[in-house]
């Protein structure tokens, strides 16, 4: 898998204070666990440059973006975003939704790419919340159609909570296709309309979940797309202080993999970012999202010397 490429900056951290329930140290550790076991080389690791505002503003609103840069977000905006407002968080932000661009980009070329962090799904044009900033998915989405490289989008959102911003977003744009598999009674407690909505009860278990996520998967790629964006969220774990479903490590390993293989039988490149993840334990955080790069690992490893489908 020489031309495996994975999106990763120091500078994914931000300062947020001791204690937050939000794991930010989780992106370093994921890298850091990823490289000692030689999942990755470090000639794999891209980092990302921040993305161009011109690119953001695809999506999200002059005065919100001004107002973020500058520090002037209100106490109410900065309370529903849920982090606290700093110079490293901007940057953050930036950073992680160039790389889930730059990771688009490489997936059309290569057929798979990954960005170790993403899926801040939670963002709405003019607002952050939920502990997102910036939808990169859906600048990536409106940076690919603006230099015409691909035309089909499909979306395939497995965090626990429902990609509200990114249904929003996309709501009259027929050329992207939005799934999202989620806690029925998790946040939001007001939820957009994506093209395809599953709701999941609480405790919901691997079986469950995998029947579901394969019954749901051919639907969805009837749409066709010229790429996929997987946001595979590590918090459908049982252990998750934000989950309430019931998974294990495996049952989520064998959902990435599902996913991952749906998409490389049917020759569309895919796209990989984080999402959330709260477990009570860091280290299972960590692992979970581990395995999405080495369920990548596994199911391109032979086919990708140039071009996965070449
Ligand atoms: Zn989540």
């Amino acid at each position: 898998m020489s031309s495996y490429r994975i999106f990763y900056s120091p500078y994914y951290y931000a300062d947020i204070g001791e204690g937050h329930v939000f794991p930010i140290k989780k992106f370093e550790l994921v890298r850091d666990k990823l490289l000692a076991e030689e999942t990755l080389s470090s000639s794999e690791i891209v980092e990302p440059q921040p993305a161009e505002i011109e690119d953001v503003l695809l999506i999200h609103t002059k005065d919100y973006v001004s107002r973020l840069r500058g520090g002037t977000l209100t106490a109410k905006e900065v309370r529903k975003l849920g982090l606290p407002w700093s110079q490293s968080l901007v940057r953050r932000s930036f950073l992680a939704t160039s790389g889930t661009i730059n990771a688009a980009k490489h997936a059309l070329e290569t057929g798979v790419s990954s960005n170790l962090a993403g899926g801040t799904h939670h963002a709405f044009p003019d607002r952050g919340e939920g502990f997102c900033v910036l939808n990169d998915v859906a600048v990536a989405v409106r940076v690919l159609q603006r230099e015409n490289l691909a035309e089909k989008f499909l979306i395939v959102d497995c965090d626990v909570h429902q990609g509200n911003g990114t249904a929003f977003i996309f709501k009259d744009d027929q050329s992207v296709f939005t799934f999202s598999i989620h806690g029925a009674k998790n946040y939001p407690l007001f939820k957009e309309i994506s093209n395809l909505d599953i709701e999941l009860p609480d405790k919901t278990s691997d079986k469950e979940y995998l029947e579901t996520l394969n019954e749901a998967l051919p639907r969805v790629f009837l749409h066709n797309p010229d790429i996929v964006f997987y946001l595979g969220g590590a918090d459908p774990f049982e252990q998750d202080k934000l989950g309430r479903l019931g998974l294990t490590i495996e049952g989520l390993r064998a959902r990435d993999k599902t996913v991952l293989k749906f998409a490389k039988q049917r020759e569309v490149p895919i796209v990989t970012v984080m999402s959330g993840g709260y477990a009570l334990d860091i280290n299972d955080t960590v692992e979970i999202h581990c395995n999405t790069i080495r369920a990548v690992k596994e199911i391109f490893a032979e086919s990708q010397t140039q071009n996965a489908f070449a």
